[in-house]
């Protein structure tokens, strides 16, 4: 029983991948501008950027949002923030940005593959649209 609810969990994830732009940005499959990259997480340059500095940065491994988030997958959610603030810095970030994610269909969310926003180089408005 376990062992088929692990092989159920990995045709999800192979799935996921099959169909997921940003896991095929992170396999090389679709080109991307990097500016970080480890054995957990990659950030690349937002295709359409909302601010001077607009970088997204994703888990490798597949998980569709927020909301998919667990205790055994969140860890990579911390290293995500570490990996930000080294990111604002090297980008001169000096006075501030901001970080969002867009969680589901009435978060805005357009690509299923959980990834924040890092944005910055102008004064940011509140509250967000
Ligand atoms: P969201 O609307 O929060 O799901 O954000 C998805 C973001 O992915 C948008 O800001 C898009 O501009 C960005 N995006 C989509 N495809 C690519 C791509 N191939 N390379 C870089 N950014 C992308």
């Amino acid at each position: 029983m376990r062992r088929f609810r692990l092989f159920k969990r990995a045709l999800r994830r192979i799935r996921g991948n099959m169909d997921c732009i940003f896991c095929k940005i992170v396999q090389g499959e679709i080109p991307s501008t990097k500016v970080y990259e480890d054995d957990q997480i990659l950030a690349f340059r937002d295709l359409d950027p909302q601010a001077p500095v607009h970088i997204l940065i994703i888990p490798k491994m597949h998980i569709a949002s927020a909301d998919a988030l667990t205790e055994e997958n969140a860890g990579v959610v911390s290293h995500i923030f570490v990996v930000a603030k080294q990111i604002a810095a090297q980008e001169g970030l000096t006075n501030g940005y901001r970080i969002v994610n867009n969680c589901g269909e009435d978060g805005g969310q357009t690509v299923k593959h959980l990834h924040f926003h890092l944005l910055g180089g102008r004064t940011m408005a509140w509250p967000p649209g």
